[in-house]
């Protein structure tokens, strides 16, 4: 099957397999012997972290929803995705601790990449609200592992990048709600000390993130920042909207610095500043997922998402300037560029989030990329950054070694439990996993 990640910018063919049940897993891993396989889920990772020649899918898996009303544990099969979850809990007063900015995200993939929200800087990642993971490792085993049991399987697997073995099921405790809505409330500011400072201002609200016009030249920096919480209205009737595909000559028409640049602009004066909106929780938490392949409309070469985490708080303006500054040069627009800041990290050995201010780029892709982004890896090189493994495409495995503190602790642990290297990937095998 040809198979690619979000990006669309390295598209293979692959054997995909698709056990329907734990005995079919381990019969799929014993007769790999040393080929290589990746799982994947719903194939929301920009880049090349769920592709490889074999490719493990629990589509035809059994799904599994099992929700204590009371308590708020859900134990689940790991290919539900964040829609099915939330269509069964949202009017039972549930909703999830941590979520991506989309919904057709498996919580395989959600733990496996460790994903953040809008609310990392009050409240984490995913994975502190992980109470157990049950996974077929490299040996056919069937494990258990959670912050009290198997703890290093447990912190190699939540940010692992799929290569500790097949995320069966997980139990997470969910959020209690009383509605549907949040309140929220939108800023406008006109230049990047304005965002750094409403950023400060704001950051006792739970949800918190900002969109950056950075194609057009003046002002640069100024944001629309969304901020919000939970409305109490006890509201809990969620319908969610329905998403459909756009024609690619729409993509086609329209993605270009020209046309983005004019987008920026109406996108800017559409918001007003200090307005307040009750928005539901699909509007709020998932406003790209209305058009499912907005990803084509980039055309054959894709586009490539470059996530940053820049840790020292006295170099966020000086570092995003670099960043802007280097890609303008070269008439490289982002078209999409958000802006948060996360708080405290956590002990998992790969996972991304952690104290910092993270700036994510949509670059659409033409020949000649990969010198350009080892160019900007340079500029990079000596600062105290690093890159988000769900969205990276080109991370050479030097800067990778460089930025990620416990890269050898996750390495040392992946030979013990893999030591023929059965779980891999384009990225692993790239980065040096
Ligand atoms: C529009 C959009 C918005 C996003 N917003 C955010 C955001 O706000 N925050 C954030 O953190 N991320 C965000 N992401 C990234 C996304 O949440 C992650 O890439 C997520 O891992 C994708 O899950 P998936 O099911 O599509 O997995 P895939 O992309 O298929 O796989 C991702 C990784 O998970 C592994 N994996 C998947 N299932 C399993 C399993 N059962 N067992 C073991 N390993 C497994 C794969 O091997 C791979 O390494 C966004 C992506 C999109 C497209």
């Amino acid at each position: 099957m040809i198979i690619a990640g979000w990006g669309n910018n390295n598209i293979i063919r692959s054997d995909i397999f698709y056990p329907k049940n734990e005995q079919e897993i381990i019969e799929i891993l014993e007769k790999l012997n040393n080929e290589g396989i990746i799982t994947r889920g719903l194939g929301r990772s920009y880049g090349d972290m769920s592709l490889y020649k074999n490719i493990l899918s629990l589509e035809r898996y059994k799904k599994i929803f099992e929700l204590d009303e009371k308590t708020g544990i859900l134990r689940c099969s790991s290919n539900l995705s964040i829609v099915e979850i939330i269509e069964k809990i949202v009017n039972k007063g549930w909703f999830l601790n941590v979520t991506p900015g989309s919904k057709y995200v498996t919580i395989g993939g959600a733990i496996a990449n460790d994903v953040h929200g809008k609310n990392h800087h009050k409240d984490g990642s995913f994975s502190e609200y992980v109470e157990e993971i049950k996974i077929i490792t490299p040996d056919g085993k069937i494990n258990i592992c959670s912050n009290k049991s198997e703890y290093d399987l447990f912190k190699a697997t939540c940010g692992g990048a799929g290569l500790t073995g097949v995320i069966v099921s997980a139990k997470l405790k969910l959020l209690k709600i009383k509605s549907k809505n949040l309140d929220v409330t939108i800023f406008k500011t006109k230049s990047i000390d304005e965002t750094l400072k409403k950023f400060r201002e704001l950051n006792e609200n739970k949800y918190l993130v900002a969109w950056l016009d950075t194609i057009n030249k003046k002002n640069f920096g100024k944001a629309v920042i969304f901020s919000g919480d939970h409305s109490e209205d006890n509201d809990l009737n969620l319908k969610l909207k329905k998403s459909f595909n756009l024609p690619s000559f729409i993509g086609n028409l329209f993605m270009n610095n020209f046309f983005m640049s004019i987008f920026n602009k109406l996108y800017f004066l559409k918001h007003q500043n200090n307005f307040k909106v009750k928005q539901d929780i699909d509007t709020f938490f998932y406003p790209l997922d209305r058009v499912l392949n907005w990803n084509k409309f980039y055309g054959k070469k894709g586009f490539t998402q470059i996530q940053i985490l820049i840790k020292d708080e006295d170099k966020y303006k000086e570092i995003l300037f670099k960043i802007f500054d280097f890609f303008t040069e070269k008439n490289i627009y982002s078209y999409l560029t958000t802006l948060k800041e996360y708080g405290q990290g956590n002990n998992n050995y790969l996972s991304f989030a952690e104290k910092g201010l993270s700036v994510t780029l949509d670059i659409p892709l033409k020949n000649g990329f990969l010198i350009i982004y080892e160019e900007f890896e340079n500029i990079l090189l000596n600062q105290n950054v690093k890159i988000y493994l769900a969205k990276d495409s080109f991370m050479s495995k030097a800067f990778f070694h460089k930025s990620y503190n416990k890269i050898n602790e996750f390495i040392n642990f992946k030979k013990k439990i893999d030591p023929s290297s059965k779980f891999k990937s384009i990225q692993s095998q790239r980065l040096g996993l």
